[in-house]
């Protein structure tokens, strides 16, 4: 391979709800054919995040015992992922991760779980209930529609830097009531998907891919890259 990517997997030992390690199986699939090698590494409880030996980082989701445990440590690595996503550094965050990127998270007890607040977004508690089925979403900017499967207990606003994945087609998203799904944020992407989310939307994969080759190698062209035909969502 030409191309080489250290990808940080956050807490891959702890968040990992519906196979979301799928995400990452999905990455070098995509990277292989764009002549990438990904060095994937787990970064999780008591070891170190360091912005500068990363080039992307994938951050999973979990059940509210272990996002419990890792809100308490996460706090040790907020100034490292902050000036990571800060810098442009791409992050593909889902559902528990997601929610641990923003302020907070009410949890099922009703316990306030800090996040690191490196986006905007809060999450509240909903009463006795959950979101769970497929969803579907369109992206206004670029038409892009995503598939997927949501099952959660938080309700999510967005910041005023944020903007939505997508806009609610079919299913929940956010909140169940602004019609949002999801959070774009520089080059960090939030969503509430399982299933994995990039196994069924490659085309997220390719743009994560391609900011992280840009921002590594700043000097090559990578239209090839952006070029490279993905299938169809579904
Ligand atoms: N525990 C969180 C919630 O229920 C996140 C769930 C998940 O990651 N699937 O909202």
């Amino acid at each position: 391979m030409t191309y080489e990517l250290n990808v940080a997997h956050l807490y891959g030992d702890l968040m990992n709800t519906y196979g979301d390690v799928g995400n990452i199986l999905a990455l070098q699939y995509y990277a292989k054919q764009m002549d990438v090698h990904l060095n994937v590494k787990v970064v999780s409880l008591d070891q170190d995040f360091r912005a500068d030996d990363y080039d992307m980082a994938f951050f999973g989701g979990g059940q509210d015992f272990e996002q419990e445990i890792v809100s308490q440590d996460i706090q040790t690595k907020k100034q490292a992922l902050t000036d990571f996503i800060e810098s442009g550094g791409p992050v593909l965050a889902i559902c528990g991760g997601y929610q641990l990127l923003g302020h907070y998270y009410i949890d099922a007890k009703g316990d306030k779980i800090p996040g690191i607040g490196a986006l905007d977004h809060y999450t509240l508690a909903q009463d006795h209930n959950r979101f769970i089925g497929d969803i579907v979403i369109k992206n206004a900017d670029n038409g892009e529609t995503y598939h997927g499967f949501e099952n959660h207990q938080g309700k999510t606003y967005l910041g005023k830097d944020e903007k939505t994945l997508g806009n609610v087609v079919e299913g929940k998203g956010n909140n169940g009531e602004d019609h949002t799904e999801g959070a774009i944020y520089k080059n960090v992407y939030c969503s509430y998907f399982h299933g994995p989310i990039l196994t069924r939307n490659g085309n997220l994969a390719k743009r994560l891919l391609v900011a992280a080759l840009k921002r590594r190698y700043p000097d090559v062209d990578f239209s090839k890259q952006e070029e490279l035909a993905v299938p169809a969502t579904f």
